[in-house]
């Protein structure tokens, strides 16, 4: 295979920012009767581009083969809904936008986010790959038309419903392939005095808490502010202002304009830039420590399971998110160290986990089985997560994080 190349500069990608080796795409859970078939492993292989910096997984799998039959409807998670309000009344108030705006959202989903546009009687757009999930958000009265976002779907979509005073895509940017082509159709749907505004994952926030689980094939670009910059840069968008989140483990909420008519960057760029830096984000050099915090994060996780499997003692996890799978399928597990794995999405019952064929189960399966310790999976709600699962302690069991650092919590819950 040829050396892969930059998707922002084309420069060689020659130098590694992780490899986790070979892994299934995350979100294929496997049926029973497909236990015993052969699986498709793909490499998890992170590269860091020596010229702009951008951290990258080549698209070892086609976005048009993941996201043409997404199957994610945002409206299921209540707290997303609840961002996505937020969000709406907050641009509201910043851009001054009224009844004679139009707002456009990219990779707009079921219309969770844009529902709260329509219903403040501003005109709004939403741009969806997936046609059974723009189809549910056409049924709540948001206009959407099927397509990815690129130079051409842009530009066509401006000619028929006008140029936007806010696009907003939030937690897309990362997902695309062509991030170029996806920059400038950002460009094409704004109007020249407009504002687009994006979400991703910050990397930085990654790096600090070795969120290596957040790595998984779908997760083409990691970005930080610097990069952010550069690749709407080359779409003639410049960075104003940016809000540091706390979804996703840490997201970076930037606010562009086309770069003519911008306004001066504020502070807050100053600051994160400044920060970026200092975390070594800023140089090639600053991107190698990495690998080894995934080392270690991996050590100690294998370490605690083979020291329980010698001890005879059990260990389940809770949860059975995507992210979960990059971790799990990194550290070798199987299910001599973790039995199953519950989860409240009744759709995963039933289902095994892909690569590691561990069995998902109800919740209810934790009391029956009564284990050792409750590895939890989504450490990023491992408070609320610890709450609900007090009762595990009547039984004497012990509740674990792996990430950022593995971790037996001490009774506090
Ligand atoms: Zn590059």
């Amino acid at each position: 295979m040829p050396t892969p190349r930059c998707r922002l500069c084309s420069a060689e990608l020659t130098h590694t920012f992780v490899d986790l080796g070979m892994s299934p795409p995350c979100e294929s859970y496997l049926r029973a009767d497909q236990l015993d078939s052969a699986e498709a492993f793909y490499p998890l292989h992170v590269r860091v581009c020596g010229e702009c910096l951008l951290v990258q997984l080549p698209a070892y799998l086609d976005a048009d083969e993941i996201f043409s039959h997404y199957a994610y409807f945002s409206s299921y998670s209540d707290s997303w809904v609840q961002h996505a309000e937020d969000f709406v009344a907050k641009a509201v108030h910043r851009l001054s936008l009224d009844e004679g705006s139009f707002v456009v959202e990219v990779a707009s989903n079921d219309g969770y986010l844009l529902q709260h546009v329509v219903g403040r009687g501003i005109r709004a757009l939403g741009i969806e790959p997936a046609a059974n999930v723009a189809e549910a958000a056409v049924a709540r009265g948001v206009p959407t038309e099927v397509a990815f976002l690129g130079e051409e779907s842009g530009a066509k979509v401006t000619a028929q419903h006008g140029p936007a005073d806010l696009v907003a895509a939030n937690n897309v940017l990362a997902h695309v392939p062509d991030i170029v082509d996806f920059a400038k159709g950002l460009r094409r749907l704004v109007a020249d005095r407009g504002t687009v505004s994006i979400e991703i994952p910050h990397l930085m926030r990654l790096v600090e808490g070795n969120e290596y689980d957040t790595i998984y094939h779908e997760h083409y670009s990691y970005l930080t502010l610097l990069t952010t910059q550069r690749v709407l840069a080359t779409a003639g968008l410049t960075v104003v202002d940016v809000e540091e989140l706390s979804t996703h483990g840490g997201s970076l909420r930037t606010w562009s304009m086309p770069t003519e008519h911008a306004d001066r960057p504020s502070e807050s760029v100053a600051a994160v830039l400044a920060a970026e830096s200092a975390a070594g984000l800023h140089s090639l050099e600053g991107h190698s420590g990495f690998a080894g915090s995934v080392a270690r994060v991996r050590n100690d996780l294998v370490e605690f399971l083979i020291e329980c499997s010698r001890s005879g003692k059990s260990v389940v996890a809770y949860g059975a998110p995507g992210k979960g799978n990059t971790l799990l399928n990194h550290c070798g597990v199987r299910t001599d160290q973790v039995r199953f794995a519950v989860d409240r999405n009744p759709f995963k019952h039933g289902k095994f986990l892909p690569g590691t064929h561990i069995p998902i189960h109800p919740p209810e399966r934790l009391d029956a089985e009564r284990p050792d310790y409750v590895l939890i999976m989504p450490w990023n709600l491992r408070d609320e997560i610890a709450e609900q699962l007090a009762h595990v302690r009547d039984w004497g069991g012990q509740l674990v994080v792996a990430l950022p650092r593995l971790e037996v919590l001490q009774n506090t819950f």
